[in-house]
C-alpha cells in the first residue's frame, strides 16, 4: 500500500486508531482469518466519510467490518483498508418513542437501551451479535422479527463521502438483502421506531428469546451463526439433518450436533477447512434432495 495514503489516514483517525497487518482471527467470531493490510477505527462520521474519500482517491479497496459475526476471512488475510466501526462509533440516543443507534452498536446494546427506555420491538435482535451497521446490511432477522420492520431511516456515507439519509422505502430491504452493499453505502446509523410496552414485558421476552437461543444454538463454540441462506419452501438445518451431516468434520471445521445450520470452529479450524466443509455440505445436500444450498455468511479475501 501506498505509505502515503497510510499517512494520511493516520492524519484523519489518529494514529492511535490505525494498525497494520492486523490479525482478522482477533475481530471475527469465528476467531479466523488473516491479517488486514491496514484497519482503521474512525471515530466520527465524518472521518469515516474522508477515510472512504481518501481509499477511493488513492484506488485502494476498502471494506467495513462491524462485530465479524458474518464473516470468513481467508487465512491468508484481505489487501487495502478495512474500516472498522465497532470501537468508536457506538453511541446510542433515545429520542421518545425512537432509538437513534451508531453502526457500531451492538444489537444487544440497542435492545437493552430500548428495555431501559420502556420501548419494545427490538427484543427479536437482543441475540444476533452483530452491529447496528451489519443488521440494517443483512435486514437481520430472529423469531419472526426484522429488522426492516422498526427501522425508519438509515445515515450512510456514499463512496464519494457523501452523507446521506435513506428512508425506509428507498432501502430495498428483503431476506438477508439491501441496497446498501451494491451503492457500495457505509452505514454511519440507524433510527428505529419503537412502541411504549412496560419494562417487565420486554424483560420477559428478552429472557425468553435467550433462553430458546442457548437451547438451541452452539453458542458456546466460536462460529458465524446460519452458515447457509434458508432455502424457498425448506430449512437448511432440516436438510443436513436429513442428509446425515451432523458432526462432518474437515480439519477444525465442524457441523455442529446441537444445530446443524451452523459450521463451528471446534478448533484451530482455518478459513480453507470451512470453505471445504461448506461445499461438502452443499455437494451432499444437493446429492440428498436436489436443494443447492447458498452460503449466508459472507467471504472476505
Ligand atoms: C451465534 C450467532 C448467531 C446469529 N444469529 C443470527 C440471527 O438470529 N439472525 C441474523 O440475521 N443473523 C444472525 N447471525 C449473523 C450475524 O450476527 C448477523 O448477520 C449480523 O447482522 C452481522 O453484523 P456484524 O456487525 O457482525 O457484521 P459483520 O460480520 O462485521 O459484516 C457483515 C457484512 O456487513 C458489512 N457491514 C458491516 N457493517 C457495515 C456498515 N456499518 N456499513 C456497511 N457495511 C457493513 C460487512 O462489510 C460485511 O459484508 C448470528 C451470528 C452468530 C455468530
Amino acid at each position: 500500500m501506498d505509505q502515503s495514503l497510510t499517512e494520511r489516514l493516520a492524519d484523519i483517525v489518529g494514529k492511535a486508531n490505525v494498525r497494520l497487518s492486523e490479525p482478522l482471527s482477533l475481530h471475527t467470531t469465528f476467531k479466523i482469518g488473516g491479517p488486514a493490510e491496514l484497519f482503521v477505527s474512525p471515530c466520527s462520521v465524518a472521518e469515516v466519510s474522508q477515510v472512504v474519500l481518501a481509499c477511493e482517491q488513492a484506488g485502494e479497496p476498502w471494506r467495513v467490518l462491524g462485530c465479524g459475526s458474518d464473516l470468513l476471512v481467508s487465512d491468508e488475510g484481505v489487501d487495502g483498508v478495512v474500516i472498522e466501526v465497532r470501537d468508536n462509533l457506538s453511541s446510542i440516543r433515545v429520542e421518545g418513542s425512537r432509538i437513534v443507534a451508531e453502526a457500531g452498536a451492538t444489537n444487544a446494546d440497542v435492545a437493552e437501551a430500548a428495555r431501559a427506555a420502556g420501548l419494545s420491538g427490538y427484543e427479536f435482535a437482543c441475540g444476533i451479535p452483530g452491529t447496528i451497521g451489519g443488521a440494517a446490511i443483512m435486514n437481520a432477522g430472529a423469531y419472526d422479527g426484522e429488522f426492516s420492520q422498526v427501522c425508519v431511516r438509515v445515515t450512510c456515507v456514499t463512496p464519494e463521502g457523501r452523507i446521506v439519509e435513506v428512508p425506509r422505502d428507498e432501502t430495498e430491504w428483503s431476506y438477508r438483502h439491501s441496497m446498501f452493499d451494491a451503492a457500495r453505502y457505509v452505514v454511519v446509523a440507524a433510527t428505529l421506531e419503537l412502541s411504549p410496552a412496560p419494562e417487565e414485558d420486554i424483560r420477559a421476552r428478552m429472557d425468553e428469546l435467550t433462553s430458546k437461543r442457548e437451547a438451541k444454538q452452539p453458542i458456546d463454540m466460536p462460529s458465524a451463526g446460519s452458515t447457509f441462506k434458508r432455502p424457498e419452501g425448506y430449512f437448511a438445518a432440516a436438510l443436513i439433518d436429513q442428509a446425515g451431516l451432523g458432526g462432518l468434520s474437515v480439519g477444525g471445521a465442524q457441523v455442529s450436533t446441537k444445530h446443524t445450520g451452523f459450521v463451528v470452529n471446534a478448533g484451530d479450524a482455518t478459513a480453507a477447512d470451512v470453505q471445504s466443509l461448506i461445499a461438502e455440505v452443499q455437494r451432499r445436500v444437493f446429492e440428498d434432495s436436489g436443494v443447492m444450498l447458498e452460503p449466508e455468511v459472507r467471504m472476505w479475501g
